[in-house]
């Protein structure tokens, strides 16, 4: 099999250590070797530059440089250059040619140790670590262009549904105001059928901007664009607002909503509007699952000291959650769906979007839950996180 061809600079100011070097690796059966010789740090260099090698020995220590200073007048990054790079050492270097290691020399070799099957294996060990690290570093280029592009069409994406989830709801919040209109008779009588089927619209109406919220949501929590507005709140007012607005959807679906807050809790500085979002998303989703003739309800209690701050939770006798989807429903687009499951509206993103808020106050959720005995979500606000956001505040909170 013929040899490879294998050009090696040896940069050394003694000329009968090149003459070793060059000896020695003619006995190296591996490769067909020629050779330039510099015998100074500054030609070596040069050479480096001209005649590109395609491996180089260098002495450590040279008339014009040391080893350090020669790889530094290489260039930075060591990796990019086209050939592995094998430090000799004389007597008592082997303290600095550790830092010749770490600057990304492939190998080093003390003189007096040097022989034809020593540096045959160096020769072949850098040359071998050297096509490695070039692969590696080939893919990490690769890795990093395809993650910058694969950012680039999310941030595209995102900004499409931000903007589509825009454009779909100014007609539709007209549409609802006039449907509002007809049913309240402005716009003339109407029957009661025509109220029933107008009710129907309005209703679908309120779900669509439900859903374009909650995309509008994810495309500010994607983008980092999502920030709180914390102020000092009372949690029992937060509580009593959120279970107000689901009160009707509760009587609708025969389930008694109740709510029993710790007295004398301390007021805690948080987004009391995105506190609610997160309360009826726990709520609806409670209400949804439970059947009519059931009961939901939240409950909110001082943690022990240690833990300072509230703990919240919303449960219901529902049909419960699997163990394995615990963790999953709070994911992205995560549904749980039965088989025997009736649509019930909803993208998959209400528990996503209330643990991303919830972290944002940093506080934690999760859930506790039985299948067929009901779930309890969890989550927990700390007396003093907010404060902390505060001083945050000034680079912005987001995710
Ligand atoms: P969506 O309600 O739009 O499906 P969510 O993120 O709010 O999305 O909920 C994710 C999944 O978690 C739901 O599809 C449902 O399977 C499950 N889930 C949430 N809350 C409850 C609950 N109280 N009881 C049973 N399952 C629930």
């Amino acid at each position: 099999m013929s040899k490879k061809p294998l050009q090696v600079l040896i940069i050394d100011d003694s000329p009968a250590d090149q003459e070793i070097c060059c000896q020695f690796l003619r006995e190296h059966a591996e490769y067909d070797y020629t050779f330039l010789c510099a015998s100074s740090g500054k030609s070596g260099i040069e050479l480096c530059q001209s005649a590109q090698p395609d491996c180089v020995l260098v002495d450590y220590l040279l008339p014009d440089l040391d080893g350090i200073a020669f790889l530094a007048a290489l260039g930075a990054d060591l990796s990019a250059l086209p050939f592995p790079i094998i430090m000799l050492t004389g007597y008592g270097n082997e303290m600095l040619v550790a830092e010749a290691m770490r600057a990304g020399v492939a190998d080093y070799l003390p003189k007096d140790v040097l022989s034809a099957k020593s540096l045959g294996r160096a020769i072949t060990n850098a040359m071998e670590k050297h096509r490695l690290w070039r692969a590696l570093e080939e893919q990490r280029r690769l890795l990093w262009r395809s993650n910058a592009e694969l950012r680039r069409r999310n941030e595209e994406i995102c900004t499409f549904y931000h903007m589509l989830s825009h454009e779909l709801k100014t007609p539709l919040t007209a549409a609802r105001e006039f449907v509002a209109i007809v049913i309240d008779g402005l716009a003339g009588p109407i029957n009661e059928t025509q109220r029933e089927y107008l009710g129907i619209a309005k209703e679908s109406c309120d779900q669509m901007t439900l859903g374009l919220n909650d995309l509008l949501d994810v495309a500010r929590l994607d983008t980092g664009k999502l920030h709180l507005d914390p102020k000092r709140t009372e949690i029992a007012t937060v509580v009593e607002r959120a279970v107000a607005m689901m009160a009707p959807m509760a009587e609708k679906a025969g389930i008694a909503l109740t709510a029993q807050v710790e007295s004398s809790l301390p007021d805690l500085m948080m987004d009391a509007r995105r506190m609610v979002q997160v309360l009826t998303n726990l709520i609806g989703n409670a209400l949804k699952y439970t059947a009519s003739g059931g009961w939901v309800t939240v409950r909110v209690t001082l943690l022990p000291p240690e833990q300072d701050g509230v703990l919240v939770a919303v449960s219901d006798p529902g049909r419960g959650i699997a163990p394995e989807q615990h963790a999953r429903i709070f994911e992205r687009l995560y549904q749980a769906r039965a088989e025997d499951d009736v649509f019930e509206g909803g993208l998959g993103l209400g528990l996503y979007i209330c643990r991303e808020v919830v972290k944002l106050h940093r506080g934690e959720i999760w859930v506790e839950s039985t299948p067929g005995q009901g779930s309890t979500f969890f989550f927990t606000l700390p007396l003093y996180g907010v404060s902390m956001m505060s001083e945050s505040k000034e680079e912005g909170i987001s995710v």
